[in-house]
């Protein structure tokens, strides 16, 4: 098999998480209001998810060498009677951006290229979160466009859009963007060709008590109270930082936070590829390590999850050992 062609498969990774981004951003400040968030209405989040993941797919069919998609969607849901109202929503968007002549149909196809399962003979692929932190962007919060590239169960490469995260230039939205062996980067999410691209680095400290922590805004996803105690025998004083999605790993890559605990809720709960490809990455390429709570490096081989590992903890690097050992006195890590 061919080497990757990082720069041309970055480019298109890029290209292709500003434009879903950039809807997502519009379908966010256009849709989501007090009276969305009053009655727990999903449908803008549907909308943009799915939009966002036919532009992606459709984007790479065109710019990418490589076709194999691992989305977290699929566009039976949207195929079903009943759904009429939502696929009209989605196909407008993506018509938007892609032209009138766009068939319905092209567009619930562009959905299903991301719904490739992954099995031991495909040896790269991409895995899309299409929109991470789906609570976030239903909150007005963070939320991220994933991207990454895996290759022999390993990411290789990955692209976050983050459009409530403070850019380079001090405006909101960014794009970060990595691949093994040549560093992570930062853009403004408008920001086209080479503009504004900055490297980004981990934050340099060695003692834990000077630390400031990540983890989820949602209980559900990480253990709270189990985090406070690892927290306290680290001696970090500060709140922790909660945001949803992946912006966590943005948050620690660019060195505003050194620790991000994802501590299992459930024993049974597998994590899934879409939701750390990408930060993975662009955390490693700044200087930092990730790994799961036992210490285990992500094992992206296994199918649509991450079979063989448990929790995440990504740390700028120097105090992983340190954060792994306190980990192992609170978390049930066999
Ligand atoms: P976050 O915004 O970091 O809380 O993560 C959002 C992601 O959490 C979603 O994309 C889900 O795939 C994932 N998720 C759902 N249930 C769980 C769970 N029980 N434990 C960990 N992650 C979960
Ligand atoms: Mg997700």
């Amino acid at each position: 098999m061919s080497k990757i062609d990082f720069d041309a498969e970055l480019n298109a990774a890029v290209r292709a998480v500003r434009e879903a981004a950039l809807v997502c951003q519009s379908v966010q400040s256009n849709l989501v209001t007090a009276a969305t968030l009053e009655k727990k209405d999903r449908s803008p989040v549907t909308v943009a998810d799915f939009a966002s993941q036919a532009l992606i797919c459709s984007s790479l069919l065109e710019h990418s060498s490589i076709h194999a998609v691992v989305g977290e969607e699929d566009a039976a849901e949207l195929r079903e009677a009943g759904a009429e109202a939502t696929r009209d929503k989605v196909i407008e968007h993506v018509r938007n951006i892609r032209g009138a002549a766009i068939s319905p149909d092209q567009a619930l196809d562009w959905i299903d290229v991301g719904g490739v399962t992954p099995d031991g003979s495909l040896e790269r692929y991409w895995t899309l979160d299409p929109i991470d932190g789906t609570k976030g962007f239903l909150r007005g919060e963070q939320y991220a466009i994933a991207l990454g590239l895996i290759e022999g169960g390993r990411v290789v490469a990955g692209v976050l859009g983050c459009p409530n995260l403070v850019g380079p230039d001090g405006r909101l939205g960014c794009l970060l963007s990595a691949a093994k062996g040549q560093g992570a980067t930062v853009r403004p999410l408008d920001a086209s060709g080479e503009d504004g691209i900055k490297p980004i680095r981990v934050s340099n400290i060695t003692s834990t008590s000077a630390a400031r922590f990540c983890e989820s805004v949602e209980a559900a996803h990480s253990d709270q109270s189990q985090s406070a105690q690892i927290a306290a025998a680290l001696g970090i004083s500060e709140e922790p930082v909660r945001v949803d999605s992946q912006a966590k790993y943005a948050i620690v890559a660019q060195g505003e936070a050194q620790i991000y605990l994802r501590l299992p809720t459930r024993t049974d709960y597998r994590e899934k590829i879409w939701d750390h490809a990408a930060g993975l990455i662009v955390v490693e390429e700044a200087g930092g390590r990730v790994t799961d709570v036992r210490g285990h490096d992500l094992d992206f081989g296994h199918g649509r999850q991450l079979e063989n590992n448990s929790g995440v903890i990504a740390t700028n690097g120097p105090i992983h050992d340190i954060v792994l050992a306190a980990v192992a006195k609170f978390v049930d890590v066999d």
